[in-house]
Protein backbone atom coordinates (compact mmCIF):
# COMPACT_ATOMS: atom_id res chain seq x y z
CA UNK A 1 0.00 0.00 0.00
CA UNK A 2 0.99 3.61 -0.80
CA UNK A 3 0.59 7.08 1.24
CA UNK A 4 1.82 10.21 1.04
CA UNK A 5 3.83 11.12 3.98
CA UNK A 6 4.19 14.70 4.89
CA UNK A 7 7.56 14.63 5.96
CA UNK A 8 9.10 13.17 2.79
CA UNK A 9 6.42 15.00 0.68
CA UNK A 10 6.04 11.76 -1.31
CA UNK A 11 4.41 8.97 -1.75
CA UNK A 12 5.92 5.95 -0.14
CA UNK A 13 5.17 2.55 0.07
CA UNK A 14 4.14 1.69 3.63
CA UNK A 15 6.22 -0.34 5.37
CA UNK A 16 4.88 -0.77 9.68
CA UNK A 17 7.52 -1.15 12.54
CA UNK A 18 6.37 -4.57 13.50
CA UNK A 19 4.93 -6.62 10.75
CA UNK A 20 1.18 -7.03 10.34
CA UNK A 21 0.88 -4.55 12.92
CA UNK A 22 -0.35 -0.71 12.95
CA UNK A 23 -0.16 2.16 15.44
CA UNK A 24 -2.22 4.68 14.31
CA UNK A 25 -2.92 8.30 16.52
CA UNK A 26 -5.29 11.15 15.84
CA UNK A 27 -5.47 14.58 17.20
CA UNK A 28 -8.68 14.37 18.95
CA UNK A 29 -11.23 17.20 19.20
CA UNK A 30 -10.91 20.27 21.35
CA UNK A 31 -14.26 19.75 23.08
CA UNK A 32 -15.43 23.59 23.93
CA UNK A 33 -17.86 23.56 20.74
CA UNK A 34 -19.91 21.54 17.86
CA UNK A 35 -17.20 19.73 15.93
CA UNK A 36 -17.88 21.81 12.14
CA UNK A 37 -18.61 19.50 9.24
CA UNK A 38 -14.97 20.69 7.75
CA UNK A 39 -13.02 19.26 11.09
CA UNK A 40 -15.28 16.12 10.52
CA UNK A 41 -14.10 15.60 6.98
CA UNK A 42 -10.68 14.25 8.56
CA UNK A 43 -12.46 12.01 11.05
CA UNK A 44 -14.24 10.45 7.88
CA UNK A 45 -10.91 10.05 5.62
CA UNK A 46 -8.88 8.78 8.54
CA UNK A 47 -12.30 6.52 9.51
CA UNK A 48 -11.35 5.41 5.81
CA UNK A 49 -7.52 4.58 6.46
CA UNK A 50 -8.26 2.74 9.19
CA UNK A 51 -10.95 1.03 7.99
CA UNK A 52 -8.95 -0.15 5.15
CA UNK A 53 -5.72 -0.94 6.92
CA UNK A 54 -7.82 -3.21 8.79
CA UNK A 55 -9.25 -4.49 5.40
CA UNK A 56 -5.88 -5.89 4.11
CA UNK A 57 -5.09 -7.45 7.20
CA UNK A 58 -3.35 -5.33 9.32
CA UNK A 59 -3.65 -5.87 13.36
CA UNK A 60 -4.57 -1.71 13.90
CA UNK A 61 -4.56 0.26 17.20
CA UNK A 62 -5.59 3.74 17.02
CA UNK A 63 -5.54 6.27 19.78
CA UNK A 64 -7.18 9.32 20.01
CA UNK A 65 -6.86 11.91 22.65
CA UNK A 66 -9.44 14.48 23.90
CA UNK A 67 -8.39 18.19 24.29
CA UNK A 68 -10.19 19.29 27.54
CA UNK A 69 -7.53 21.32 29.03
CA UNK A 70 -4.58 23.54 27.38
CA UNK A 71 -5.91 24.40 24.23
CA UNK A 72 -5.69 28.53 23.39
CA UNK A 73 -7.79 30.15 20.61
CA UNK A 74 -4.26 30.52 19.20
CA UNK A 75 -2.38 27.26 18.19
CA UNK A 76 0.44 28.97 19.21
CA UNK A 77 -0.16 29.34 23.32
CA UNK A 78 -1.87 33.07 22.46
CA UNK A 79 -5.33 34.33 23.06
CA UNK A 80 -7.76 32.79 25.20
CA UNK A 81 -8.32 29.35 26.43
CA UNK A 82 -11.14 27.62 24.31
CA UNK A 83 -12.48 25.48 27.39
CA UNK A 84 -13.19 28.34 29.36
CA UNK A 85 -14.72 30.30 26.89
CA UNK A 86 -17.25 27.87 26.16
CA UNK A 87 -17.78 27.29 29.51
CA UNK A 88 -18.43 31.26 30.17
CA UNK A 89 -20.57 31.32 26.87
CA UNK A 90 -22.57 28.40 28.03
CA UNK A 91 -22.67 29.56 31.87
CA UNK A 92 -21.10 25.91 32.76
CA UNK A 93 -18.14 24.54 34.55
CA UNK A 94 -15.51 23.56 32.42
CA UNK A 95 -15.67 19.55 32.98
CA UNK A 96 -19.74 19.96 31.94
CA UNK A 97 -18.84 21.44 28.79
CA UNK A 98 -15.97 18.99 27.72
CA UNK A 99 -18.95 16.17 28.52
CA UNK A 100 -21.22 17.47 26.46
CA UNK A 101 -19.19 18.58 23.40
CA UNK A 102 -17.51 14.77 23.85
CA UNK A 103 -20.75 13.15 23.51
CA UNK A 104 -21.90 15.24 21.07
CA UNK A 105 -18.97 14.61 18.75
CA UNK A 106 -19.03 10.71 19.04
CA UNK A 107 -22.80 10.87 18.42
CA UNK A 108 -21.71 12.96 14.83
CA UNK A 109 -19.37 10.35 14.29
CA UNK A 110 -21.71 7.55 14.99
CA UNK A 111 -24.12 9.02 12.61
CA UNK A 112 -21.25 9.17 10.21
CA UNK A 113 -20.53 5.78 10.86
CA UNK A 114 -17.00 7.00 11.73
CA UNK A 115 -15.62 4.05 13.99
CA UNK A 116 -14.41 5.08 17.93
CA UNK A 117 -11.21 4.75 18.12
CA UNK A 118 -9.84 1.67 20.32
CA UNK A 119 -8.74 4.11 22.94
CA UNK A 120 -10.27 7.58 23.45
CA UNK A 121 -8.07 9.58 26.28
CA UNK A 122 -9.07 13.38 27.57
CA UNK A 123 -6.39 15.29 28.44
CA UNK A 124 -7.70 15.89 31.75
CA UNK A 125 -6.74 12.13 33.04
CA UNK A 126 -3.11 12.19 32.08
CA UNK A 127 -1.55 14.87 34.09
CA UNK A 128 1.26 13.32 35.83
CA UNK A 129 2.46 11.81 32.68
CA UNK A 130 2.62 15.06 30.88
CA UNK A 131 4.40 16.33 34.37
CA UNK A 132 6.80 12.98 34.17
CA UNK A 133 7.75 14.28 30.36
CA UNK A 134 7.89 17.80 31.18
CA UNK A 135 10.63 17.30 33.92
CA UNK A 136 12.85 14.46 31.58
CA UNK A 137 12.86 17.27 29.28
CA UNK A 138 13.67 20.17 31.72
CA UNK A 139 16.86 17.39 33.05
CA UNK A 140 17.93 16.59 29.39
CA UNK A 141 18.07 20.76 28.49
CA UNK A 142 15.24 20.93 26.32
CA UNK A 143 12.86 23.18 28.08
CA UNK A 144 13.43 26.06 30.85
CA UNK A 145 11.41 28.18 33.25
CA UNK A 146 10.26 31.69 32.30
CA UNK A 147 8.32 33.86 33.86
CA UNK A 148 6.72 30.92 35.81
CA UNK A 149 5.66 28.95 32.82
CA UNK A 150 7.89 25.86 31.07
CA UNK A 151 8.52 26.10 27.78
CA UNK A 152 10.45 24.06 24.89
CA UNK A 153 13.60 25.58 23.45
CA UNK A 154 13.44 25.02 19.84
CA UNK A 155 16.83 26.24 19.59
CA UNK A 156 18.40 22.74 21.19
CA UNK A 157 17.34 21.21 18.07
CA UNK A 158 18.99 20.44 14.97
CA UNK A 159 15.91 20.79 13.16
CA UNK A 160 12.67 22.30 14.32
CA UNK A 161 10.42 23.11 10.79
CA UNK A 162 10.91 19.21 10.01
CA UNK A 163 7.48 19.70 7.55
CA UNK A 164 9.75 22.41 5.40
CA UNK A 165 7.53 24.56 4.22
CA UNK A 166 6.94 26.97 7.34
CA UNK A 167 9.11 30.30 7.85
CA UNK A 168 9.63 32.20 11.73
CA UNK A 169 6.74 35.22 10.39
CA UNK A 170 3.95 31.91 10.02
CA UNK A 171 4.44 32.13 14.16
CA UNK A 172 3.41 35.83 14.24
CA UNK A 173 -0.53 34.57 14.28
CA UNK A 174 -1.10 36.05 18.05
CA UNK A 175 0.25 38.92 17.19
CA UNK A 176 -2.04 39.02 13.57
CA UNK A 177 -4.92 38.91 15.70
CA UNK A 178 -4.22 41.10 18.34
CA UNK A 179 -2.61 39.61 21.30
CA UNK A 180 0.39 40.36 22.39
CA UNK A 181 3.58 38.04 21.99
CA UNK A 182 4.83 36.12 25.05
CA UNK A 183 7.92 37.75 25.88
CA UNK A 184 9.04 35.18 28.21
CA UNK A 185 10.39 33.23 25.16
CA UNK A 186 13.78 32.57 24.50
CA UNK A 187 12.54 31.92 20.77
CA UNK A 188 9.86 32.90 18.56
CA UNK A 189 9.56 29.25 17.85
CA UNK A 190 9.15 28.16 21.35
CA UNK A 191 6.31 26.69 23.21
CA UNK A 192 4.79 26.21 26.33
CA UNK A 193 5.00 22.69 27.93
CA UNK A 194 3.45 24.11 31.24
CA UNK A 195 1.26 26.90 32.23
CA UNK A 196 1.86 28.06 36.06
CA UNK A 197 1.89 31.78 35.90
CA UNK A 198 -1.51 31.62 33.83
CA UNK A 199 -2.82 34.96 33.08
CA UNK A 200 -6.38 33.26 33.20
CA UNK A 201 -6.95 34.33 36.95
CA UNK A 202 -10.09 32.16 36.67
CA UNK A 203 -8.73 29.32 34.71
CA UNK A 204 -11.11 26.39 36.57
CA UNK A 205 -8.72 23.05 35.78
CA UNK A 206 -5.41 23.56 37.70
CA UNK A 207 -2.97 20.86 39.42
CA UNK A 208 -0.29 20.59 41.69
CA UNK A 209 3.20 20.08 39.85
CA UNK A 210 6.89 20.79 40.67
CA UNK A 211 6.66 24.32 39.52
CA UNK A 212 3.72 25.45 41.10
CA UNK A 213 0.08 24.97 40.48
CA UNK A 214 -1.11 25.22 36.92
CA UNK A 215 -1.90 23.04 33.95
CA UNK A 216 -0.19 21.35 30.54
CA UNK A 217 0.06 23.55 27.33
CA UNK A 218 -1.90 21.67 24.03
CA UNK A 219 1.12 20.00 22.37
CA UNK A 220 2.56 17.84 24.66
CA UNK A 221 -0.93 16.40 25.54
CA UNK A 222 -0.44 14.49 22.14
CA UNK A 223 2.93 13.37 22.19
CA UNK A 224 2.13 11.96 25.76
CA UNK A 225 -0.92 10.17 25.00
CA UNK A 226 0.62 8.67 21.99
CA UNK A 227 3.52 7.07 23.59
CA UNK A 228 2.06 5.93 26.46
CA UNK A 229 -0.21 3.96 24.96
CA UNK A 230 1.20 3.04 21.22
CA UNK A 231 5.18 3.18 22.58
CA UNK A 232 8.06 5.13 21.47
CA UNK A 233 7.56 3.87 17.60
CA UNK A 234 4.61 4.95 15.93
CA UNK A 235 3.46 3.81 12.62
CA UNK A 236 1.11 6.61 11.29
CA UNK A 237 -0.01 9.83 12.70
CA UNK A 238 -3.14 11.61 11.15
CA UNK A 239 -4.91 15.05 11.23
CA UNK A 240 -5.54 18.07 9.36
CA UNK A 241 -3.66 19.84 7.76
CA UNK A 242 -4.15 22.88 9.89
CA UNK A 243 -2.37 20.75 12.52
CA UNK A 244 0.61 20.36 10.74
CA UNK A 245 2.37 23.62 12.55
CA UNK A 246 2.71 24.42 15.03
CA UNK A 247 1.11 21.74 16.85
CA UNK A 248 2.62 18.99 14.98
CA UNK A 249 5.83 20.35 14.44
CA UNK A 250 5.84 20.73 18.00
CA UNK A 251 4.71 17.13 19.08
CA UNK A 252 7.58 15.42 16.53
CA UNK A 253 10.15 17.81 18.77
CA UNK A 254 8.90 17.25 22.40
CA UNK A 255 8.41 13.15 21.47
CA UNK A 256 11.59 13.28 19.81
CA UNK A 257 13.78 15.09 22.33
CA UNK A 258 12.06 12.73 25.06
CA UNK A 259 12.94 9.42 23.37
CA UNK A 260 15.90 10.25 21.71
CA UNK A 261 15.15 9.09 18.15
CA UNK A 262 12.76 8.80 15.68
CA UNK A 263 9.21 8.71 16.52
CA UNK A 264 6.42 8.74 13.72
CA UNK A 265 7.00 7.75 9.94
CA UNK A 266 4.50 8.76 8.14
CA UNK A 267 1.82 11.61 8.54
CA UNK A 268 -1.22 11.79 7.26
CA UNK A 269 -2.96 15.05 6.60
CA UNK A 270 -6.56 15.64 5.49
CA UNK A 271 -7.14 18.93 3.52
CA UNK A 272 -9.17 21.69 4.12
CA UNK A 273 -12.99 21.86 3.24
CA UNK A 274 -13.30 25.14 2.28
CA UNK A 275 -17.09 26.60 1.61
CA UNK A 276 -17.48 29.16 -1.54
CA UNK A 277 -16.38 32.11 0.74
CA UNK A 278 -13.31 30.48 1.75
CA UNK A 279 -11.83 28.17 4.93
CA UNK A 280 -14.27 26.91 7.16
CA UNK A 281 -14.49 28.23 10.38
CA UNK A 282 -16.69 27.98 13.49
CA UNK A 283 -17.07 31.48 13.63
CA UNK A 284 -17.36 32.71 10.05
CA UNK A 285 -20.85 32.70 7.76
CA UNK A 286 -23.35 29.13 8.88
CA UNK A 287 -21.83 27.16 10.87
CA UNK A 288 -21.71 24.12 9.23
CA UNK A 289 -22.76 21.17 11.46
CA UNK A 290 -24.62 17.44 11.07
CA UNK A 291 -27.24 18.37 13.38
CA UNK A 292 -27.52 21.92 10.61
CA UNK A 293 -27.55 19.04 7.71
CA UNK A 294 -29.92 16.99 8.98
CA UNK A 295 -32.33 19.75 9.94
CA UNK A 296 -32.19 20.48 5.93
CA UNK A 297 -33.34 16.82 4.94
CA UNK A 298 -29.40 15.63 4.34
CA UNK A 299 -28.75 12.09 5.35
CA UNK A 300 -25.27 12.26 6.93
CA UNK A 301 -24.47 9.38 4.91
CA UNK A 302 -24.85 11.81 1.90
CA UNK A 303 -22.29 13.98 3.07
CA UNK A 304 -19.72 11.03 3.91
CA UNK A 305 -20.41 9.85 0.34
CA UNK A 306 -19.30 13.98 -0.91
CA UNK A 307 -16.61 13.68 1.17
CA UNK A 308 -15.37 10.52 -0.31
CA UNK A 309 -15.77 11.66 -3.53
CA UNK A 310 -12.91 13.71 -3.55
CA UNK A 311 -8.80 12.51 -2.03
CA UNK A 312 -8.49 14.03 1.05
CA UNK A 313 -4.94 15.96 0.06
CA UNK A 314 -7.24 18.37 -2.40
CA UNK A 315 -9.13 21.12 -0.82
CA UNK A 316 -12.51 20.68 -0.91
CA UNK A 317 -15.46 22.87 -1.48
CA UNK A 318 -18.50 22.90 -0.01
CA UNK A 319 -21.74 24.05 -0.96
CA UNK A 320 -25.76 22.93 -0.49
CA UNK A 321 -25.15 22.82 -4.76
CA UNK A 322 -22.26 20.13 -4.61
CA UNK A 323 -23.88 18.44 -1.76
CA UNK A 324 -26.98 18.48 -3.62
CA UNK A 325 -25.29 16.57 -6.66
CA UNK A 326 -23.87 14.10 -4.43
CA UNK A 327 -27.52 13.29 -3.11
CA UNK A 328 -28.91 12.25 -6.13
CA UNK A 329 -25.85 10.38 -6.72
CA UNK A 330 -26.43 8.35 -3.65
CA UNK A 331 -29.49 7.81 -4.21
CA UNK A 332 -29.30 6.53 -7.40
CA UNK A 333 -26.39 4.33 -6.00
CA UNK A 334 -29.17 2.83 -3.48
CA UNK A 335 -32.08 2.62 -6.06
CA UNK A 336 -29.85 0.28 -8.35
CA UNK A 337 -28.93 -1.36 -5.26
CA UNK A 338 -32.15 -2.19 -4.13
CA UNK A 339 -33.01 -3.98 -7.85
CA UNK A 340 -29.78 -6.17 -6.93
CA UNK A 341 -31.30 -7.39 -3.56
CA UNK A 342 -34.81 -7.64 -4.96
CA UNK A 343 -33.75 -9.67 -7.52
CA UNK A 344 -32.98 -12.25 -4.88
CA UNK A 345 -30.40 -14.28 -6.83
CA UNK A 346 -29.83 -17.64 -5.53
CA UNK A 347 -27.14 -18.36 -8.34
CA UNK A 348 -24.55 -17.76 -5.52
CA UNK A 349 -20.88 -15.34 -5.57
CA UNK A 350 -19.09 -16.22 -8.77
CA UNK A 351 -15.26 -15.96 -7.52
CA UNK A 352 -14.30 -15.20 -10.69
CA UNK A 353 -15.54 -12.08 -11.40
CA UNK A 354 -15.74 -11.22 -7.07
CA UNK A 355 -11.47 -11.51 -7.13
CA UNK A 356 -11.30 -9.64 -10.48
CA UNK A 357 -13.85 -6.62 -9.51
CA UNK A 358 -12.28 -6.59 -6.11
CA UNK A 359 -8.82 -5.53 -7.65
CA UNK A 360 -10.15 -2.55 -9.39
CA UNK A 361 -11.12 -1.19 -5.40
CA UNK A 362 -8.09 -2.36 -3.78
CA UNK A 363 -5.93 -0.85 -6.66
CA UNK A 364 -7.26 2.56 -5.84
CA UNK A 365 -7.13 2.07 -1.84
CA UNK A 366 -3.62 1.00 -2.28
CA UNK A 367 -2.65 4.17 -4.28
CA UNK A 368 -2.43 7.02 -1.39
CA UNK A 369 -6.31 5.74 -0.74
CA UNK A 370 -8.09 7.26 -3.38
CA UNK A 371 -11.52 7.34 -2.31
CA UNK A 372 -12.83 8.92 -5.83
CA UNK A 373 -11.52 5.63 -7.41
CA UNK A 374 -12.73 3.68 -4.73
CA UNK A 375 -16.44 4.95 -5.22
CA UNK A 376 -15.72 4.72 -9.43
CA UNK A 377 -15.37 0.56 -8.60
CA UNK A 378 -18.48 0.98 -6.81
CA UNK A 379 -19.93 1.93 -10.42
CA UNK A 380 -17.96 -0.51 -12.10
CA UNK A 381 -19.63 -3.33 -10.31
CA UNK A 382 -22.79 -2.08 -10.90
CA UNK A 383 -22.16 -1.77 -14.10
CA UNK A 384 -20.48 -5.16 -14.46
CA UNK A 385 -21.38 -8.34 -16.24
CA UNK A 386 -21.66 -10.89 -13.43
CA UNK A 387 -24.90 -11.82 -11.27
CA UNK A 388 -26.72 -9.74 -9.05
CA UNK A 389 -25.12 -12.00 -5.86
CA UNK A 390 -21.73 -11.03 -7.16
CA UNK A 391 -22.08 -7.25 -7.25
CA UNK A 392 -23.64 -7.18 -3.86
CA UNK A 393 -21.32 -9.68 -2.38
CA UNK A 394 -18.50 -6.95 -3.54
CA UNK A 395 -20.69 -4.03 -2.84
CA UNK A 396 -21.00 -5.39 0.89
CA UNK A 397 -17.42 -5.95 1.02
CA UNK A 398 -16.30 -2.06 0.08
CA UNK A 399 -18.80 -1.09 2.42
CA UNK A 400 -16.28 -2.01 5.28
CA UNK A 401 -14.21 0.60 4.45
CA UNK A 402 -15.77 3.15 2.28
CA UNK A 403 -19.16 2.63 5.19
CA UNK A 404 -21.94 4.29 3.04
CA UNK A 405 -24.49 1.99 4.00
CA UNK A 406 -26.07 2.20 0.88
CA UNK A 407 -26.41 -1.96 0.83
CA UNK A 408 -27.67 -1.68 4.36
CA UNK A 409 -30.25 1.30 2.99
CA UNK A 410 -30.80 -0.81 -0.38
CA UNK A 411 -32.16 -3.87 1.98
CA UNK A 412 -34.65 -1.69 3.88
CA UNK A 413 -35.80 -0.27 0.45
CA UNK A 414 -36.15 -3.44 -1.07
CA UNK A 415 -38.24 -5.00 1.70
CA UNK A 416 -40.41 -2.37 1.78
CA UNK A 417 -41.24 -2.35 -1.58
CA UNK A 418 -42.10 -5.74 -1.30
CA UNK A 419 -44.61 -4.94 1.93
CA UNK A 420 -47.50 -3.15 0.40
CA UNK A 421 -49.20 -2.95 4.17
CA UNK A 422 -48.72 0.24 5.68
CA UNK A 423 -49.76 -0.14 9.40
CA UNK A 424 -53.65 1.22 9.84
CA UNK A 425 -52.68 4.01 12.22
CA UNK A 426 -50.68 5.40 8.96
CA UNK A 427 -53.31 5.14 6.49
CA UNK A 428 -56.12 6.63 9.08
CA UNK A 429 -53.77 9.52 9.37
CA UNK A 430 -53.39 9.59 5.66
CA UNK A 431 -56.67 9.91 5.35
CA UNK A 432 -57.48 12.59 7.50
CA UNK A 433 -55.12 14.62 5.73
CA UNK A 434 -56.82 13.79 2.63
CA UNK A 435 -59.66 15.19 3.92
CA UNK A 436 -57.86 18.38 5.56
CA UNK A 437 -56.46 19.21 1.49
CA UNK A 438 -59.86 18.40 0.61
CA UNK A 439 -61.51 21.01 2.74
CA UNK A 440 -58.49 23.25 1.67
CA UNK A 441 -57.85 23.11 5.34
CA UNK A 442 -53.86 23.15 4.86
CA UNK A 443 -52.45 23.62 8.08
CA UNK A 444 -54.07 20.77 9.52
CA UNK A 445 -53.01 18.62 6.73
CA UNK A 446 -49.74 19.73 7.48
CA UNK A 447 -49.89 19.35 10.23
CA UNK A 448 -50.81 15.26 9.83
CA UNK A 449 -48.06 14.94 7.22
CA UNK A 450 -45.86 16.06 9.73
CA UNK A 451 -47.17 13.62 12.46
CA UNK A 452 -47.20 11.05 9.87
CA UNK A 453 -42.88 11.71 9.40
CA UNK A 454 -42.92 11.65 12.87
CA UNK A 455 -43.64 8.28 12.51
CA UNK A 456 -41.45 7.04 10.30
CA UNK A 457 -43.74 7.33 7.24
CA UNK A 458 -43.30 9.93 3.95
CA UNK A 459 -46.38 10.93 2.32
CA UNK A 460 -46.28 12.52 -0.89
CA UNK A 461 -48.75 13.47 -4.11
CA UNK A 462 -48.00 11.79 -7.17
CA UNK A 463 -49.99 11.18 -10.58
CA UNK A 464 -50.88 7.63 -9.23
CA UNK A 465 -52.12 9.27 -6.29
CA UNK A 466 -51.30 9.27 -2.67
CA UNK A 467 -47.79 7.64 -2.16
CA UNK A 468 -46.64 6.72 1.69
CA UNK A 469 -43.55 4.95 2.06
CA UNK A 470 -41.31 4.38 5.37
CA UNK A 471 -38.66 6.56 5.43
CA UNK A 472 -35.24 4.73 4.65
ZN1 LIG B 1 -2.48 16.44 18.50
Amino acid sequence: MKLYNSLTHTVEEFVPNEPGKVSMYTCGPTVYHFAHIGNLRSYIMEDVLEKYMRYVGYDVKRVMNITDVGHLTSDGDTGDDKMLKGAKREKKTVMEIAQFYTDAFFADCAKLNIKTPDVVQPATGCIDDFIKVITSLIEKGYAYEAGGNIYFDTSKLSQYYVFGDFREEDLAVGVREGVEADSNKKNKADFVLWFTKSKFDDQELKWDSPWGVGYPGWHIECSCISMKNLGEYLDIHCGGIDNQFPHHTNEIAQSEAYIGHKWCNYWFHVHHLNTTGGKMSKSKGEFLTVSLLESKGYDPLVYRFFCLQSHYRKSLVFSYENLDNAKVAYDKLVARCAQLVSANDTAGVNADDFAKLKALFTNAMDDDVNTSNGITAVYDVLKADTNPATKLALLEDFDKVLSIGIVEKAKKLASEDNQSDVPADILELAQKRAEARKAKNFALADELREQISQMGYAIEETRQGTKITKKV
